[in-house]
């Protein structure tokens, strides 16, 4: 007997990610991540990571749809569902500094896509002033969206901020999360596919809320100093300072800032442990700094904090390096049984 037809269980809404790279914005936080891989964009995507929720991703970067708003298939047009609650619920990334349009009545300084009523390109502020209240968590990747950025540097003409700045610092989404940022410029791209990832795990029940520190960063990648995480430290430690780039020392002396600045890359690596900022010699310019990067300018000179600390270091690290090479000299002899004669010497004792 044929099995009566059961109707297949009901699937739950994808989680629906709504990414405005219309910020001040280079994209390069978009391509950044493109070199996730742990996990990689296309394994969120593809929803091969277990317990995940089915999410759909409306990312300029890599969405085939295209075309004007109204079009066949306009991208713009998940937008506007997600303005209009047709999407819910959905996660709004945002990529790039935002412009006080404030001081542009005349214009705009960015948008995305146009108003269908007023053919009018609608601001990107405009935007997260319509999809904010509605979005499940708001994520701005990248120093710009975070906290400005280059493009909010001194002298800038637009007035640009990062999005807890034009939203407020304590806002926090209809499910109760803060602005989750992702500093760096560009972000490390695992950094920004774990804290995604995190957020869906969240959305889906099985994580507690995402731990952020009080500059909303996720506490477990940003809770360390670069310095901490520098294979270089032992140099600096010692008193060894690189006066040129092409030396493995410590670049502290040539400008690197690693000692105060908060980021894990030269733990973790760029791309698959690859690459990094000072661990493969190039100062860390503090690119995930609220301060970055006015604060840190000039790039190349030394930090000024840095000057009293290396001096200290390098006096003690004069003494630690003279009784370090004591005890080198030691460990770096074998033991002396270790011999072909017709004698044992190793002081092995028989039990009988
Ligand atoms: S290179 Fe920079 S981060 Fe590395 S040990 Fe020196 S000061 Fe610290
Ligand atoms: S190590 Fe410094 S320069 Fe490199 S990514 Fe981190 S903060 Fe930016």
């Amino acid at each position: 007997m044929d099995a009566a037809p059961t109707a297949a269980p009901a699937e739950d809404p994808p989680i629906h990610i709504l990414w405005i790279n219309a910020g001040l914005s280079c994209d390069g936080d978009s391509v950044s991540l493109t070199a996730a891989m742990q996990p990689s964009i296309e394994e969120i995507v593809m929803g091969v990571l277990p317990g995940l929720p089915k999410i759909a991703v409306h990312w300029p970067l890599i969405d085939f749809e295209c075309g004007p708003v109204g079009g066949a298939d306009t991208f713009i047009e998940w937008f506007f569902k997600g303005e209009r609650g047709e999407i819910d619920p959905f996660v709004l990334v945002v990529e790039g500094s935002i412009p006080n349009e404030k001081i542009k009545p005349e214009g705009y300084w960015c948008g995305f896509g146009d108003d269908p009523e007023t053919g009018q390109p609608i601001t990107t502020s405009e935007w997260i002033d319509r999809l904010a209240p509605k979005a499940l968590a708001v994520v701005a990747i990248g120093t710009c969206a975070t906290y400005g950025g280059i493009h909010a540097m001194e002298g800038n003409p637009t007035g640009a901020m990062g999005v807890p700045d034009y939203l407020g610092w304590n806002w926090t989404s209809k499910a109760g999360i803060p602005i989750v940022c992702v500093p760096g410029c560009p972000i490390q791209p695992d950094n920004f596919s774990e804290t995604l990832t995190y957020l869906l795990y969240q959305a889906a029940g099985s994580a507690p809320m995402i731990p952020l520190d009080d500059k909303l960063r996720p506490t477990w990648l940003f809770g360390a100093t670069v310095h901490e995480g520098c294979d270089r430290a032992g140099y600096y430690e010692q008193g060894q300072f690189a006066q040129t780039y092409d030396s493995p020392q410590c670049l502290v002396k040539l400008g690197c800032w690693g000692p105060v600045v908060k980021c894990n890359v030269p733990k973790r690596g760029w791309m698959n442990g690859i690459g990094g900022c000072p661990n493969v010699g190039g100062i860390c310019i503090a690119c995930t700094m609220p301060g970055f990067p006015d604060k840190f300018m000039p790039f190349m000179d030394e930090p000024p904090g840095a000057k009293v600390s290396s001096k200290a270091s390098g006096v003690y690290g004069a003494v630690v390096r003279r009784l370090r090479s004591i005890t080198e000299h030691t460990v770096d002899q074998e033991p002396k049984w270790r011999q072909s004669g017709r004698t044992l010497t190793t002081g092995y004792r028989p039990p009988w």
